[in-house]
């Protein structure tokens, strides 16, 4: 078996899955961070299966972004990798590949162990790459004398969290919370939808961070942007034509309650959103994204009309108030009802 250098991908699995549907034309989706890693992988599969590879190669940011309409009429199975399958219809079979990290999380969780000697009910968080560690991580806190406790739901599997959807935090009884995994999105979410303490345990730059002064950081940077706004007289509604980001009713709810308030609003739809895309529509003065929910917050830097998420235009419209501040939600299995 071939073992790639930071991530099991699961190879062996791949080439069987493939014989077994005897797929003749097999697509493969990656996340960016594996990317480099696709031609290798192509190359395993031509050469133990009978199926000939086409690679997306379109950014993809999570399973809400699997490629099955772009390559429905090309391919008869997609390796999705990096992601948990979503609630979500695909017009072509996908086998999901999680691509867990092999990173070694424990001599990070030594350290981590410091910070938390005063707490004893900790709910336990993570991202797909680490999901394999989970209950590893779990016994050695109980075994240091924790209480671990694991949220679910139905978008997600055991302990996992997305940066879209929080279902999984939702009323865990836990005086802390800790992340396992890289960036900020992810524990900046937890902790602004649980109002909890967050440590954040990046194994990858081998960090832990508090998150109360970064989210502090965050919200001040929102707040500036939702004061921006409210001069706004002319919005565009982003929508996302990717089957997990795709909120046309939202969009239309958004775009009606702007028109209710004496505005002209419009609505967008885009596969990639990035400040390019929105230049030749400048004459308007904001734009609401109702796509991944990142974007507003990572990104707003990058564009130069406030960007916000459908819950800060609701601050804009006072249907909210500012201490009731939340990150936006895809609830992926109310999409089709
Ligand atoms: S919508 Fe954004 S945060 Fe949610 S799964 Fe897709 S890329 Fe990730």
């Amino acid at each position: 078996m071939i073992k790639m250098t930071l991530y099991n991908m699961d190879l062996e699995k791949v080439c069987k899955k493939i014989n077994s549907k005897n797929a003749k034309t097999v697509g493969l989706q990656f996340p960016e961070g594996l990317k480099m890693q696709s031609i290798q992988i192509a190359r395993i599969i031509e050469e133990n299966t009978d199926a000939e590879v086409i690679i997306s190669a379109d950014p993809c940011f999570g399973a809400c972004d699997v490629s099955d309409s772009k390559m429905k009429n090309h391919v008869d199975l997609i390796i999705h990798y990096g992601h948990t399958p979503l609630p979500l219809k695909y017009d072509v079979p996908v086998y999901f590949v999680e691509a867990y990290s092999n990173i070694k999380i424990k001599p990070i969780l030594d350290e981590a162990l410091k910070k938390i000697k005063n707490y004893s009910k900790i709910a336990l968080v993570t991202t797909t790459q680490h999901l394999n560690v989970l209950n590893e991580i779990k016994d050695y806190l109980e075994d240091n004398g924790k209480e671990v406790i694991l949220g679910s739901s139905k978008s997600t599997k055991k302990g996992q969290i997305l940066g879209c959807n929080f279902s999984s935090i939702k009323n865990l009884d836990a005086e802390i919370f800790l992340f396992i995994g890289s960036g900020n999105f992810h524990p900046l979410g937890i902790h602004l939808f649980t109002k909890q303490k967050v440590l954040a345990i990046d194994p990858y730059n081998n960090d832990i961070r508090e998150m109360d002064e970064y989210s502090d950081r965050i919200l001040r940077i929102r707040f500036a942007r939702i004061i921006k706004a409210r001069e706004a007289k002319k919005w565009g509604i982003i929508v996302s034509s990717k089957e997990g980001q795709y909120r046309m009713k939202l969009a239309k709810k958004i775009k009606k309650q702007l028109q209710d308030e004496g505005m002209e609003a419009y609505i967008l739809i885009v596969d990639n959103l990035n400040p390019d895309i929105l230049l030749p529509y400048m004459e308007l003065d904001g734009f609401v994204v109702t796509a991944c929910p990142r974007i507003a917050i990572d990104d707003s830097q990058m564009y130069k009309k406030p960007l916000l998420t459908p819950k800060e235009l609701e601050i804009v419209l006072n249907k909210r108030d500012w201490d009731n501040y939340q990150l936006d939600e895809i609830l992926f299995h109310e999409k089709y009802n």
